[in-house]
């Protein structure tokens, strides 16, 4: 199913555009508001599932305490978008 969806005023290839800078906390209070609220109401990116927002949450944390460990947790990001990624194309 190609099932891109416009979820809290973004669509879910723009959540995935703006998932880096959400966990990185450089995005702007709207911005970082329609992100939580597009993962919290998109039926795609719930799929798979509350694990997005729930890993995201993580992520946010986890990089907040240790902002040394970055690498890592962009390859986290960057499995997170391509599993997301073949959600909406497939
Ligand atoms: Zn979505």
């Amino acid at each position: 199913m190609n099932g891109e969806r416009r979820v809290a005023g973004l669509l879910c290839s723009e959540v995935l555009e703006k998932l880096g800078d959400f966990i990185d906390g450089t995005l702007g209070p709207s911005e970082r508001a329609a992100v939580e609220a597009h993962l919290a109401g998109c039926s795609v990116c719930e799929q798979f599932g509350g694990s997005v927002a729930a890993s995201v949450g993580a992520l946010r944390r986890q990089r907040l305490a240790r902002a040394e460990d970055g690498a890592s947790v962009d390859k986290v990001i960057a499995r997170l978008q391509s599993a997301l990624l073949t959600k909406i194309t497939t």
